[in-house]
């Protein structure tokens, strides 16, 4: 069983088969080395790394309900509420040490996803999905994979299903079904971390009819097979990490650690049976879907409220900085900030605390619970960093670039001006204000924010399963009895 740190993990990704990968107009031949990719690497060499920090290494580790071994969690299915309480636990952990998307998590909720659902395949249609994937688990334990758990298709007209697009490519399907497997074409959008990954586990992406079955398939591929091509996401300020600074790169708001979005295309990817863990059972697709939402919108209330928990930090330190720290309308928005993102925490603990044992046996979140977390986390950051910006002040978007600190003879003025509290060095001012410029609108406000509306499903989306969960009857009734109206 391996456990690899960080500097392994990077190592792995060059193992890989060269990727074909397009950021900006360039081809990349060296996405490690690549400034604007490497940022997002650090972050999930993190995950790897945490685990050989003594004080981490229970949280980030569990133990295998297949082996028995100790495996990274991220690798996990989870096998009790502690170990859905502990996910959200570490995700906030890791969140707080990067300020922002660390996108490991998005494997580890559908490698749980896929697990209850073959299961429950099998069980209905005697199929024999549900062992192929047990061996698939046990490999990415064994290997310590990270997973690019792949949902969303690009979806073409919203009007239509899968099976009535003009373009059938803007949903991944099966295009030829062979004795040792199938070949599918297709795209799935905003894959997160997709070209920092071993793996993708490719979902259908919602519910499907029978006429839809070639769209309903699940299956894994290496991040390096033959047909697969990534285009990089741009994000707000992404030119930054091309910058250099003789202060290092204090522009970049959050120097070290970035989060990663591309469009991946499938073109004619064969996959072999062992690699396959639904082939046309339409009516599973709703679990599948269903179940890896919930558990990604529980993931919400653990990084999210880590990177709050950055924004707070960032929040006081400016304002000590500017030497209002004292000042009580400053402490009090810092507090209505926190209020809020324990508050996310809560929703976080909570859909975990009542998360319930599948019948495959691994533990599965409180659906509702889940979708409420989810639904607060797409309206608290906003206000969270709402406030941040607020008692940071304007500066942190009319401040100067730092290459003016390069030449003694601007760095003077800046010093003299820009010169904040007795004692604080402007230089610090000024990086703390990039820092809050990129958690609220530079590269990890995409982690923070934007995310935080439609990762995981948008609002739309949970409020459809707060909905359907809600048992308005019951509730009715209720207030019925207590009025004492008979029907
Ligand atoms: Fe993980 Fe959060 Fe990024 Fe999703 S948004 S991959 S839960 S860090
Ligand atoms: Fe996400």
């Amino acid at each position: 069983m391996v456990l690899m740190t960080g500097t392994e993990y990077i190592e792995s990704l060059r193992k890989r088969q060269p990727l074909t990968i397009y950021l900006m107009g360039q081809k990349i031949e060296n996405p490690i080395e690549h400034p604007i990719i490497r940022a997002s690497i650090n972050s999930i060499a993190l995950t790897y790394d945490l685990v050989h920090n003594p004080d981490y290494h229970e949280l980030m580790t569990a133990k295998s309900i297949l082996t028995g071994e100790t495996i990274n969690r991220f690798c996990h299915l989870h096998h009790s509420v502690e170990d859905l309480q502990n996910k959200v636990k570490m995700l906030r952990l890791l969140g707080q040490k990067c300020g922002t998307c660390f996108q490991r998590c998005v494997g580890m909720d559908a490698i749980n996803a896929v697990y209850l659902t073959t299961y429950d395949i099998d069980r209905k249609l005697g199929t024999e999905y549900h062992q192929k994937f047990l061996d698939y688990v046990r490999m990415a334990e064994t290997k310590d994979w990270t997973i690019d758990g792949c949902m969303t298709d690009p979806k073409g007209d919203r009007s239509k299903r899968p099976s009535e697009q003009a373009n059938p490519d803007v949903y991944v399907h099966v295009t030829e079904r062979r004795d040792d497997g199938v070949v599918i074409r297709g795209a799935k959008a905003h894959q997160t971390g997709a070209v920092n990954s071993h793996e993708h586990l490719i979902m259908p992406t919602q519910t499907m009819r029978k006429e839809d079955s070639d769209f309903a398939i699940c299956c894994a591929i290496p991040a390096d097979a033959k047909g697969v091509t990534y285009y990089y996401g741009r994000q707000s300020c992404d030119l930054r990490r091309m910058d250099e600074t003789v202060e290092g790169d204090v522009d970049c708001g959050n120097p070290v650690y970035g989060g990663q979005e591309c469009l991946v295309i499938f073109e004619d990817v064969f996959v072999p049976n062992e690699r396959i863990f639904m082939n046309g059972e339409n009516e599973f697709c709703g679990r599948i879907v269903e179940s890896f939402a919930a558990y990604h919108r529980q993931s919400y209330g653990g990084c999210k409220v880590g990177v709050g928990d950055v924004l707070i930090g960032a929040a006081a330190s400016i304002a000590e900085y500017n030497g209002v720290l004292k000042a009580s309308h400053i402490q009090d928005k810092i507090t209505e900030m926190t209020h809020l993102n324990e508050t996310l925490y809560s929703c976080g603990i909570a859909c975990s605390a009542a998360g319930q044992k599948t019948p495959a046996g691994n533990y599965l979140v409180d659906i509702l619970l889940a979708n409420v977390c989810k639904q607060n986390v797409t309206r608290f950051p906003y206000e969270i960093a709402r406030l941040l910006q607020d008692i940071a002040g304007g500066l942190f978007v009319t401040c100067p670039s730092a290459k003016e600190l390069n030449d003694p003879e601007t760095r003077k003025v800046i010093e003299k001006y820009l010169v904040g509290a007795d004692g604080v060095d402007t230089l610090d001012r000024i990086k703390m204000l990039r820092l809050i410029e990129n958690l609220t609108m530079g590269r990890a406000a995409v982690g923070y924010l934007t995310e935080s509306m439609h990762g995981a499903g948008s609002p739309q989306a949970q409020r459809i399963m707060i909905s359907r969960l809600s048992n308005i009857e019951e509730k009715m009734k209720l207030a019925k009895t207590l009025a004492l109206v008979e029907e």
